[in-house]
């Protein structure tokens, strides 16, 4: 009996677990290399040529195109932890890819893959309860220090600081309290990227950039003390009004009809002047007549801003978007110290700066290639998220593996205690969280057998807790002295993303691919195609 369409594949039963595991842990091996400080860069090209040089493992697995359905799980799992937590994605992978290794030799011992997933869990939730008891909370400089942890080497030396510091400047300028919840909306901080000078010329803007120029030449560049209209209305005579209805017979209608469409837009002008507006940043278009009368009114005017910018300008600037002149009040004002056109690279921009107490602020993102101003975004995103991640909650955990290491030894004592077949599962997690520091080692260089011998041993220590994986030598380090810390929120949703992404994919044991689509989508919850972020 014929059940698929001619030309369906279909692998089942050991078949099709055994090309699951090796595609998803062919995912995890291509990301390793960028793993922590001393991870190297991939260069990716697309099918058109443009290229992308990365360290960060949702931006590599982005671009790779994977057609694998078990595959394209694990590159799930990493958007997962992007979306909720914005850092760690690579290690999301790895720690994914280390599980199914584990669970391939489980199963050579017959372990059910049934068994495999709950053991995989219950020891996720073990693991959970380490990251509570091992936390600690995070005051402004330790969150600076997750911020510079973040970056890593990806941004180096001065740059480095100048950018974590953006981060935790901007995100706490933005972030606001509500029902006693800290509520951040990062849509609020604005990354214009501008190629030229250095990073370190990056600035944060207390309020807007606008990448526009004032309107026309004869209008203020530079207004003090400004008092913004923000209109989402067009300062036009809309064309259709008129052409299907008048026809003009001699030349005197024909300048009433002109004088007719110049008294509309002095009208409409003399609104804006009569709320007290020195600046107006309009989303849609300005008729060149209400520009020059705008400009002798010495105001200063940009149009067609973006819809995104309009609200944040309304947030940084205590303002209201205004969708009819006619509603135009001066309470609709917003206010900034200084509203100016600047010329940045070989493009003026505008600058709404000075607010007072903005819920929107900008960052100018500066640096000398193209190439390395999109790289340092991914950075100062993470960052961002990362800050933002620790102004949630202030719970702070060890990077460099000792999160790991620790909770490897609590699962290898609990897994004791369980006994029986689980037993096995759970200290293959233990052994596949220990992936982390691995993988940091041999990024380093270092020996990792080595690493993580002195790792385990240390750990077994009373205050052993906060050891980690150093990048000079094999001799653990306290990571909390060396200022290596992440938000136990990111070290969370990286367990928890790996474990279900391989339990979904050790389950699988029929896989079913129509003939022809060319992208087989993956089973519930895969990757939407083209979806960019
Ligand atoms: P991810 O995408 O998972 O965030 P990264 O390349 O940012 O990957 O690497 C993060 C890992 O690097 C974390 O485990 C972090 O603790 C570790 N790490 C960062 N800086 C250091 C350091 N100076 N020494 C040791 N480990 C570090
Ligand atoms: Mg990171």
């Amino acid at each position: 009996m014929l059940l698929l369409k001619e030309g369906s594949q279909r692998t089942t039963g050991k078949d099709a677990l055994r090309n699951n595991l090796s595609a998803a842990i062919a995912i995890a091996e291509a990301v390793k290399p960028t793993l922590g400080p001393r991870g190297r860069d991939k260069m990716l090209v697309d099918s058109l040529g443009d290229i992308t040089v990365t360290n960060d493992g949702a931006t590599i697995l982005k671009e790779m195109d994977v057609q694998n359905p078990a595959a394209k799980l694990m590159v799930q799992a990493s958007r997962t932890v992007d979306d909720e937590v914005g850092d760690g994605t690579t290690s999301a992978v790895v720690l994914a890819g280390a599980l199914l290794e584990q669970a391939s030799n489980l199963i050579e011992k017959d372990i059910h893959p049934t068994l495999i997933a709950s053991g995989f869990q219950h020891a996720a939730e073990i693991a959970d309860k380490v990251i509570d008891s091992i936390s600690k909370q995070a005051d402004d400089d330790l969150i600076l220090q997750a911020a510079l942890t973040s970056i890593g080497n990806k941004v180096e030396g001065d740059a480095k600081r100048k950018l974590a510091k953006i981060a935790v400047d901007s995100v706490s300028q933005i972030k606001e309290e509500r029902d006693g919840k800290i509520i951040i909306d990062q849509d609020l901080i604005q990354i214009t990227k501008k190629q030229g000078m250095g990073l370190l010329d990056t600035e944060l803007v207390y309020g807007v950039v606008l990448d526009k120029e004032v309107v026309h030449p004869a209008m203020p560049k530079v207004i003090r003390d400004a008092k913004i209209a923000i209109i989402d209305a067009s300062l036009e005579i809309e064309k259709t009004q008129i052409d299907a209805e008048i026809r003009i017979a001699d030349p005197s209608q024909m300048k009433a009809y002109l004088d007719e469409e110049e008294n509309m837009l002095k009208e409409m002008v003399d609104k804006i002047h009569a709320s007290g507006a020195n600046v107006v940043i309009c989303q849609k278009g300005i008729d060149d007549v209400a520009q020059h009368f705008l400009a002798k009114l010495n105001i200063l005017a940009v149009r067609r801003a973006k819809r995104s910018d309009m609200e944040k300008l309304a947030k940084a600037t205590g303002g209201n978007i205004v969708t009819s002149l006619e509603d135009l009040s001066p309470s609709d004002l917003g206010h900034a110290e200084l509203v100016e056109e600047r010329k940045i690279g070989d493009d003026k921009m505008v600058f709404v700066e000075g607010c007072a107490n903005p819920k929107a602020v900008s960052i100018l993102l500066r640096g000398g290639l193209e190439r390395a101003v999109d790289e340092a975004e991914r950075v100062l995103k993470d960052a961002l998220s990362v800050v933002a991640d620790l102004y949630r909650s202030k719970a702070i955990v060890p990077g460099g593996g000792a999160a790991e290491a620790e909770i490897a030894k609590t699962l290898r004592a609990e897994a004791a205690k369980i006994g029986g077949r689980e037993q096995l599962v759970v200290e293959a997690f233990a052994d596949a969280i220990e992936a982390i520091p691995r993988t940091l080692a041999e990024n380093a260089g270092l020996d990792s057998v080595d690493v993580i011998t002195e790792l385990r041993a240390v750990h077994e220590k009373p205050d052993g807790v906060n050891m980690g994986v150093s990048m000079d030598g094999t001799e653990p380090v306290d990571m909390f002295k060396l200022g290596v810390v992440e938000p136990a929120l990111v070290k969370r949703q990286v367990i928890r993303a790996a474990t279900e992404a391989a339990s979904v994919i050790v389950r699988i044991d029929d896989v079913i691919m129509s003939a022809r689509s060319k992208a087989p989508s993956t089973p519930k919850g895969g990757p939407s195609e083209g979806s960019n972020d």
